[in-house]
């Protein structure tokens, strides 16, 4: 009766979220994949560091074992570029990093996507990260940084789109990354600026489309043509799919996602959700040929908990498996 189980039936969480009280929801969830995600925006760099602080604690590593019993594979997403080549290297490279629209070198976000020694530099990083987050899936999801624009317009790479830019950045990542983990598989995250596809750089083989479509409507289906807001979005798939292709193609949804819906502020919020959103959503993308789908998670854990009651992550799960 059940329609063939998505490869990934995904959460995405914070590491600090890895509760007992999760660990319980989880068990019961149905899921298949725990993506763990240090924090975004400007402090991404440092609250990436804590997460590789967590993985050396013993306690940390055996709530992940237990994670694996309940047959689920653990990932691991986020921004990183920054925390690639730090910034700390700006007075040594100023020429690494990306010129803003004002012609100046800056170290705000992301690297200039022309320089040949930045980018063999963000490689070999990309490797060490790897090694200390090898990834159950094979698939690595090491992002560019969270910012709406973070393009170089250096005279080189004035001519390349930001999505242009991105996918040269992943390629060096990809290319780490293998050196750690020769089957890896990378992400283009398709996502704020980077949302159309490149025009000017193919993808590599191993490189895989993740489509993330934040601020879009999560009550009312993607392809509810009353939503102007969905459609959007919607019309993005398309033309993603044929630079990308199917193969491997992922969703990062935002259905779950009450750290968007509590505005990134703790208290959180009490989540809404709408499961016949959910699971038309699901029902879509699997239609259009995506066979990995998970949502952001995240401020559902203890602190809901105790305000809330159980977030619903159960919920969540049964929705893979009531679509058709
Ligand atoms: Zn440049």
């Amino acid at each position: 009766m059940n329609p063939e189980k998505l490869l990934k039936q995904g959460i995405l969480i914070h590491p600090e979220e890895l509760t007992e009280g999760m660990l319980a929801l989880l068990k019961g969830s149905g899921l298949n994949t725990l993506g763990l995600h240090p924090v975004g925006g400007k402090n991404a760099a440092e609250s990436l560091k804590r997460l590789l602080d967590l993985q050396e604690d013993p306690a940390f590593r055996e709530k992940l074992t237990r994670v694996r019993s309940f047959g689920m594979q653990v990932e691991y997403e986020m921004h990183a570029l920054r925390f690639l080549v730090p910034a700390s290297l700006f007075s040594a490279h100023p020429d690494w990093f990306r010129e803003d629209e004002n012609g100046r070198r800056t170290p705000d976000h992301n690297i200039c996507a022309s320089n040949a020694e930045a980018l063999h530099f963000l490689q070999e990083r990309a490797a060490l990260l790897a090694k200390k987050l090898p990834s159950d899936s094979g698939r690595y999801y090491f992002w560019v940084d969270d910012v709406p624009h973070g393009a170089c317009h250096c005279e080189k790479c004035r001519g390349l789109t930001p999505s242009d830019q991105a996918l040269i950045l992943y390629h060096a990542i990809l290319h780490g990354v293998r050196q750690a983990d020769p089957r890896a598989k990378l992400c283009y995250l398709a996502y704020q600026e980077t949302m159309a596809p490149p025009e000017n750089v193919r993808p590599e083989e191993g490189i895989f489309l993740e489509f993330a479509p934040m601020f879009r409507d999560t009550l009312t289906p993607l392809h509810d043509p009353a939503s102007e807001t969905n459609r959007r979005f919607l019309e993005k798939i398309p033309p993603l799919l044929g630079c990308f292709g199917r193969e491997d193609a992922a969703v990062l949804e935002y259905w779950m996602d009450n750290s968007l819906f509590s505005g990134w502020k703790k208290p959180p919020k009490e989540l809404t959700i709408n499961e016949e959103t959910i699971r038309e959503d699901i029902a879509f993308y699997r239609r259009a040929g995506f066979s990995h789908i998970g949502s952001f998670g995240c401020y559902l854990s203890d602190d809901y908990q105790k305000l809330y009651g159980q977030p619903p992550v159960i919920t969540y799960g049964k929705c893979f498996t009531k679509t058709e």
